[in-house]
């Protein structure tokens, strides 16, 4: 069996996820990527940015144009559903590449996207889609290594060692938490 293929809109990008645990091979667009970097002035959505990057590289993220050939289209379709004034660009390239998708891979494939006149129109132009709300991991810990005797940080690499000065196993604690969402 193929693997799944996702297309994910910007709010999907915004949640955080780890795309490792993702299943399949995910699409978006570049007015997409645009538009999550617009939106990295957050400490969180420059990690998203970084991890976006990473899954680029990887090829577990592709970015694809769509043919512009489907806008007459949606525009058509989203007066018809009344989301035509609330579609961005970004919206229609994403809508676009989800046509593209249709007629060529037929409807194996599922739009995430947590936008409701994203939704509506999927709908009406029987795109598959779904929303996404996470529920796995919704923090990361981040560890410190330390002597318990000297109460004194330590590398991390450094851990399961002995402490230099007073030869106590070194342990690790909780530093803090990274929210993801
Ligand atoms: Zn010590």
């Amino acid at each position: 069996m193929n693997k799944p293929t996702l297309i994910f809109d910007t709010n999907i990008f915004l949640l955080g996820i780890e795309f490792n645990v993702i299943d399949g091979v995910i699409y978006t667009t570049p007015k997409v990527i645009e538009e999550v970097k617009h939106k990295r002035y957050t400490n969180k959505n420059r990690n998203i940015v970084n991890r976006i990057q990473v899954a680029i590289e990887s090829k577990k993220l592709l970015i694809q144009t769509p043919s512009s050939r489907f806008f007459q289209e949606i525009e058509t379709s989203s007066k018809t559903t009344g989301d035509y004034k609330t579609l961005s660009m970004v919206d229609k390239e994403l809508i676009a590449l989800a046509l593209e998708f249709k007629e060529s891979i037929k409807n194996d494939f599922i739009l995430y996207t947590n936008d409701y006149s994203m939704q509506n129109l999927c709908s009406e132009l029987n795109i598959p889609f779904s929303p996404l709300i996470r529920d796995g991991i919704k923090s990361r810990i981040i560890w410190e290594i330390y002597c318990p005797f000297c109460k004194e940080a330590k590398k991390v690499e450094e851990f399961g060692k002995e402490c230099e000065r007073c030869g106590t196993r070194l342990r690790r604690r909780r530093k803090n938490e990274i929210k993801l969402i």
